[in-house]
């Protein structure tokens, strides 16, 4: 069987002679010094990449597809300080999702805490709104947008006035009538355009509703989906039972579909910013004076993490757990390690790993660290104080979780740039400010960081039999875009130079 596309003059690391790579459906098929024209067939592309460093393409391992399309289509409120401009804004600003509700981002901590939808009728004659807290972790709904929720939810968040945090806001987010698939479908498409400009030729996306897993379904089918996209389930979506049953059931040999569903998110803590973060002992700057209660700021219970590793086991998927403080950390250790797990039971991701206790180290090992490096430059302003002088070297490791648990790197899109230049650069300790000495990764910890399959753990390669997903960049590692991107054997990206020279 001929290639459907061979690959010339391409270099496996700096430095290595040239070879050839021929591809046939969707995979690596010979890796050689030459492979003649005999052996193609008039069906095969043949391309000269010109010397090239060809390697496998690069995975972003956490970002939200659906919340990054919804937000192209957002009202943006930044630099809006007061109420009043606030309804102006919003007047001006016309329904484009066709949504029933339209999404308010970008509010500033002063104007969000100020935001009270009851006390805002005129921004809400026709309106129905959702804005997000500066952290993404709480909501103000508008009457109208609250009167879509059902019941019993739609009283709770009456009653609460249109304001919700955390578990709840979370909650109300997943309640709400879905954007029109019409209009989310493109969006996503373009997204995930924009990564493979990037050499990003896979993502994970955290947290998904299994009605965005069906548009991703569909898009898939009709061909329009660049990347590869496996998800992540949001554990409390209502009708994941059936869709993570029916995801074990497809079968895991044979050519892996662009889109599949890789297993569940669960959340066990907030964020630093809206100091929902679990953390063992108070935050820094809270002067609340109030006895402070670690346990009562997990979200989940032990029981409930254990179910949802067994499940997960069981059905050979994987559990993804939001972690960003050390009391959420401690929380995952003590439950997993008092578990038996199956020998082939998948490992647990441990995603943000954001404070991490120098005790715990240790004990992540046989876990998956999920980190987001550019959230270090966001964040360290506000977690400064927050976290205190002692605490501050807990937050943002990478060499030291590195040690113990393969590290994945992500970006959280929306949350931060997914950019492998730009988290290359912070790993490195080359952004400003830079990370600590001792926590900064070499350039071999980094590129390996890059090359890992966030499902398993393992280093993927250019290889017979692995899939060809590739990339190779002609002029070195920071050039902005790659020359070629290759996601299931199918060429994705190409720069004009190549397309000049290639058969
Ligand atoms: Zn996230």
């Amino acid at each position: 069987m001929a290639p459907d596309l061979v690959l010339d003059h391409v270099r496996l690391a700096e430095g290595a002679t040239q070879v050839s790579i021929a591809i046939r459906a969707g995979r690596i098929a010979e890796v050689g010094p030459n492979i003649p024209a005999s052996r193609t067939s008039s069906r095969t592309r043949r391309l000269d990449l010109q010397g090239a460093v060809v390697e496998p393409n690069v995975a972003d391992a956490h970002i939200h597809l659906a919340g990054t399309a919804m937000l192209a289509d957002a009202i943006l409120v930044q630099g809006v300080e007061t109420r009043d401009a606030f309804c102006e804004r919003l007047r001006q600003s016309p329904s484009q999702l066709g949504s029933d509700w339209q999404w308010v981002v970008g509010a500033s901590r002063a104007l969000f805490a100020s935001l009270d939808p009851a006390a805002l009728p005129s921004c809400d004659e026709k309106r129905r709104w959702v804005a997000s807290a500066p952290d993404g972790h709480g909501l103000r709904l508008s009457p109208g947008a609250v009167a879509l929720l059902p019941d019993p939810l739609r009283q709770k968040v009456a009653t609460a006035g249109g304001r919700v945090e955390g578990a709840m806001a979370r909650d109300v987010w997943r309640r709400l009538p879905p954007p029109r698939r019409q209009r989310l479908g493109p969006l996503m498409v373009k997204t995930l355009r924009e990564l493979a400009e990037r050499g990003i030729g896979e993502v994970h996306a955290m947290g998904e509703s299994v009605a965005t897993l069906r548009v991703l379904r569909d898009l898939a089918r009709r061909g329009r989906v660049p990347i590869r996209v496996y998800v992540y389930l949001d554990a409390h979506d209502p009708e994941i039972e059936a869709a993570l049953s029916d995801a074990s059931r497809t079968p895991s040999t044979g050519r892996p579909p662009l889109v599949a569903v890789a297993g569940a998110k669960v959340w066990l803590d907030g964020t630093l910013g809206g100091k929902t973060a679990a953390m063992r002992a108070p935050y820094a700057d809270d002067a609340s004076g109030e006895p402070y209660d670690a346990k009562a700021r997990l979200q989940v219970t032990d029981d409930a993490l254990r179910g949802w590793v067994e499940r997960l086991d069981r059905l050979g998927l994987q559990l993804a757990v939001h972690a960003i403080g050390d009391a959420a950390v401690e929380q995952l250790l003590r439950v997993s390690s008092a578990m038996q797990r199956p020998a082939d039971a998948r490992p647990i991701r441990l995603e943000h790993a954001q404070t991490v206790g120098a005790d715990q180290l240790q004990r992540l090992s046989g876990l998956l660290c999920s980190i987001q490096p550019l959230h270090r430059l966001q964040d360290l302003a506000m977690a400064t104080p927050r976290l205190g002088n002692q605490r501050i070297s807990d937050g943002w490791r990478a060499a030291s979780l590195a040690k113990v648990c393969p590290l994945l790197v992500g970006s959280d899109l929306p949350i931060s740039a997914a950019d492998p230049t730009q988290w290359r650069a912070e790993l490195l300790g080359r952004t400003e400010p830079p990370r600590a000495e001792n926590e900064r990764l070499t350039q071999a910890e980094v590129a390996a960081a890059l090359l890992r399959d966030p499902f398993t753990g393992r280093l993927r390669r250019v290889a017979v039999g692995a899939n060809a997903d590739l990339m190779a960049h002609g002029r070195g590692q920071d050039a902005p875009s790659p020359d070629i991107l290759i996601v299931d054997g199918q060429v994705r990206i190409i720069a004009p130079r190549l397309l000049r020279t290639g058969r």
